[in-house]
């Protein structure tokens, strides 16, 4: 762990600051680096707990003071961790009144007593795609079937225009406190609310249509951008697009796992696309001219006169595009020399006057590459 940084330093207060004043600037701080508020911010949380360990130490008289004269030693060692984020979250009643921080985030973010904004669940769903889709990259239109915010109550679950009440075992809070004796004195557990189920609000008549969920299933067509390069089991997540939670909350997230169709002819082997050729005799000595399919379609590759079985000719870019940006694969074409099974008695008669001839002789010089080399030569 890193050094600590000075308990004043981190509120930004003089060492001759009131409790008044280190209270005010804890708040002001601590409202800055809300974990909730800064989501897209990992050093947020870091800073948010900082910040409420020096309060701890500096808003403790004795704390305080044994920190001035010993510093970070004094109060518990230079290093080790902070408080955690329950007991952060549990003295701010303390420090911010009764409401917690859902006064400050408009109900957003957790309350006094840990209760985050109810999610509502993931949907997840499969989806097929083909090389040529997974080369480029595609659109797809994707009927599910989710929870959406009922429309008549708006997600309320509160039959048109009745109220919805403050939960009066827990005034709203979703969590009901309970004081328990341990060996550092007393302390306060908090639990579900029990009449409420956590919710922290009594829907006293029931709207009609959603009969007091609050959300109804509806099918839906949602576009979904698949970037090029996705691989087999990969899950893409959209936000928001998962079900809406019973009575108000935000939508849970549309999980989408990919499946790779098998292509007949094309083998993917990460961004390169891996293709068996199969030639004649004839065609690997006198050389000719061969159509391979790619994920493009048909191509016309060149094969010289005298390829060897095993050659692998390269098409540059004929691959699939890197998921994260960089360039794209190629094609391999992998040449196989095809060799007769059966023959006929005129294709005997000329075969067997080229057996003894003299370039058909093996005679493999040391531009002949074995396997080994080519599989180097290309992988690594
Ligand atoms: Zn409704
Ligand atoms: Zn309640």
């Amino acid at each position: 762990m890193a050094t600590k940084r000075d308990y004043y330093e981190v509120l930004g207060v003089a060492k001759t600051a009131s409790g008044d004043e280190i209270k005010k600037a804890y708040r002001k701080v601590a409202i800055k680096f809300h974990p909730d508020k800064n989501p897209d911010d990992p050093t947020a949380e870091e800073k948010f707990k900082e910040a409420a360990e020096a309060y701890e130490v500096l808003s403790d008289n004795d704390k305080r003071a044994r920190y001035d004269r010993f510093g970070h030693q004094g109060v518990g060692g230079a290093s080790g961790g902070g408080p955690n984020m329950e007991d952060i979250f549990s003295q701010f009643g303390d420090i911010f009144g009764g409401g917690g921080f859902e006064g400050f985030f408009g109900g957003q973010g957790r309350s006094a007593g840990g209760r985050r904004v109810k999610k509502g669940s993931n949907l997840r769903i499969k989806l097929k795609l083909d090389l040529e889709e997974i080369a480029n990259g595609v659109e797809k239109k994707i009927k599910v079937k989710r929870y959406v915010a009922c429309n008549t109550c708006s997600g309320t679950g509160a039959k048109n225009g009745t109220e919805v009440k403050e939960c009066g075992t827990c005034h709203g809070q979703g969590q009901v406190k309970r004081v328990v004796n341990t060996m550092l004195g007393q302390m306060v557990s908090s639990s579900t609310c029990p009449t409420c189920n956590g919710e922290g609000k009594i829907v006293s008549q029931k709207c009609d249509v959603c009969h007091g969920e609050g959300r109804q299933l509806q099918e839906e067509i949602i576009p979904i951008n698949i970037p090029a390069g996705v691989v087999d089991e990969m899950t893409l997540s959209m936000g928001g697009k998962g079900n809406y939670p019973e009575r108000g909350g935000v939508p849970g997230d549309l999980l989408i796992q990919i499946e790779e169709e098998p292509h007949e002819f094309l083998k993917r082997d990460g961004n390169n696309i891996m293709f068996d050729q199969y030639i004649s005799f004839v065609d690997a000595a006198l050389g000719a001219s061969v159509e391979v399919p790619t994920i493009e379609g048909k191509v016309k590759i060149k094969v010289e006169p005298g390829t060897q079985p095993g050659k692998i000719l390269r098409l540059r870019g004929k691959g699939i595009k890197d998921i994260n940006g960089y360039g794209r694969g190629d094609q391999l074409i992998h040449i196989n020399v095809w060799t007769p099974k059966n023959v006929s008695g005129e294709e005997r008669e000329l075969l067997e006057k080229l057996r003894n001839a003299q370039n058909f002789t093996p005679n493999p010089g040391k531009n002949e590459k074995g396997f080994f080399e080519k599989v180097k030569e290309y992988f690594q």
